[in-house]
């Protein structure tokens, strides 16, 4: 039985942890950089402990200095969140090794599933199909003669990779030199490791996931698919579940093969199994073991708090659900609301919410760590929010986020909002017609931003007055 939870992270998914414990009867303790003292998460635990000093993006990799707030604080479990730690099979060995309970799989499963050309190699033995390429991180003559076997285009991934980083599109073989020096090298600054491996690039797929939950009892259960397709810089922008594309039986194949993932290699706790979808087929890519930003969408659509889950099963209990009692139930969008400029190149805008007001009414949910005064830092990824919507079916649900998008006041710093506003009214999105590549290849976007804009001034400004400290 767990009774306190150390959460290793910060902003709306420290917040988003605390409520599952608070709900549970955990209490929490939360760790801060000095640059996050003022923030809510901080104010919400139950304890708080200082880990470093501003300016501090590297406070929230403190393994030592984390493990030792668990000890001192009695907390028998950390939960790591999304980034940072949380796929760090180091930290969860470190955590095996103070006796404290990493709220996750363990250490072994997180270095077998965070290389992903291990991950592909298991995916196949476990009968699933994954995009044409090599499964190991090979010299450069090797990758040529695979690229050349499997056709250009190909895309070059750094083996440890996340979030897009060091990928590289290559169209044909005269590229091919350039694009392998430049992946593994970005990937060597950013992983601290430059082995890369090749892959089929699939021209026009969907990114189409798998929500699995598995506990120590042997259960292991899917929770349907989110799709995120539309993606900026293979960078996720919105989601939603279920996916327009997907019939039920796809929906069981796909579920079934992310469980046998799972199950092979022996997952504990909440995973996204990941399958790129193209002509009707998918293709496993890799898995995410940890909570994943989106997990939002597949709550609202089951009713499950996958978080609460997470903590039964750290604390060695079985799953609340079976798979036969997992219904979905209407459809649900996720907005990632971001301070950054879309108008200007996506470049941050950091600095002090002067106003602020989120969306609220039927069927909406605003996960987040800000608040009136806030002050987003440049020294993190400038997420304001996930805004996120439920309707009874897709046309609902897309019109309540058109209103939740129209109501969202900020004032101070520059936000994507009006990119969203533009993908939810565009055609194509309302049709369903999504792809990796939706963003760059709908050039109306941009105009589309300007008139809208123009559209909505006088309403968003009058808003803004109100709200405005
Ligand atoms: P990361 O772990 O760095 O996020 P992924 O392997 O999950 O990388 O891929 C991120 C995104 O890149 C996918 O959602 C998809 O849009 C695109 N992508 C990855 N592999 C391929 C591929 N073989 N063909 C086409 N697009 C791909």
């Amino acid at each position: 039985m767990i009774n306190k939870v150390l959460v290793a992270n910060r902003g709306e998914i420290a917040i988003r942890i605390m409520r599952a414990c608070r709900e549970s009867g955990i209490a929490t303790v939360a760790v801060y950089s000095e640059a996050d003292r003022d923030s809510i998460f901080v104010k919400y635990a139950d304890e708080a402990c200082s880990i470093g000093p501003a300016p501090a993006r590297d406070s929230y990799l403190n393994i030592p200095g984390i493990i030792k707030a668990a000890l001192n604080c009695g907390a028998q479990a950390i939960h790591p969140g999304y980034g940072f730690l949380a796929e760090n099979s180091d930290f969860a060995r470190a955590c095996e090794e103070a006796g404290i309970i990493f709220i996750g799989p363990s250490s072994r499963v997180l270095e077998l599933v965070g290389c992903k050309t291990a991950a592909r190699t298991t995916a196949q033995e476990a009968g699933i199909e994954i995009v044409p390429g090599i499964n190991e991180c090979t010299e450069p003559d090797i990758i040529e003669q695979e690229a050349e076997k499997i056709g250009y285009p190909v895309i070059i991934k750094p083996c440890d990779g996340g979030g897009g980083i060091g990928m590289q599109v290559v169209k044909s073989r005269s590229e091919l030199k350039r694009s392998l020096e430049m992946s593994s090298a970005i990937a060597s600054r950013a992983f601290g490791r430059g082995k890369v491996y090749v892959e089929k690039y699939l021209e026009h797929p969907r990114h189409i996931e798998v929500q699995i939950l598995a506990d120590s009892c042997g259960n292991i259960i899917h929770l349907g698919e989110r799709e995120c397709s539309i993606q900026r810089m293979h960078n996720k922008l919105v989601e939603e579940a279920p996916s327009p594309v997907i019939t039920p039986e796809i929906r069981q194949q796909m579920g079934r093969q992310a469980v046998d993932f799972a199950r092979k290699v022996g997952y504990l706790g909440a995973g996204t199994v990941e399958f790129i979808y193209s002509g009707g087929r998918f293709y496993f890519i890799e898995m995410n073991a940890r909570i994943q930003v989106e997990h939002t969408v597949t709550e609202m659509v089951t009713g499950i708090d996958i978080v609460k889950e997470q903590l039964r099963i750290a604390g060695g209990l079985p799953l609340s659900v079976s798979q036969q009692e997992v219904k979905l139930n209407g459809w649900s969008i996720e907005c990632r609301i971001n301070a950054e400029d879309p108008l200007n190149n996506f470049t941050p805008s950091p600095g002090r919410l002067s106003g602020y007001r989120s969306p609220g009414g039927i069927g909406i949910r605003v996960d987040s760590g800000v608040y009136n005064g806030f002050m987003i830092s440049p020294y993190y990824h400038p997420m304001i929010s996930k805004l996120v919507a439920w309707g009874r079916n897709r046309e609902e649900v897309i019109l309540r986020m058109r209103r939740a998008l129209y109501e969202y006041i900020i004032v101070g710093v520059k936000t994507n909002i009006i990119l969203h506003k533009a993908i939810l009214e565009n055609p194509r999105f309302v049709s369903g017609d999504l792809g990796t590549h939706f963003i760059g290849q709908e050039s109306s976007l941009f105009d589309d931003m300007r008139r809208i804009e123009e559209r909505d001034r006088a309403a968003v400004e009058r808003l803004k007055e109100t709200f405005k400290t």
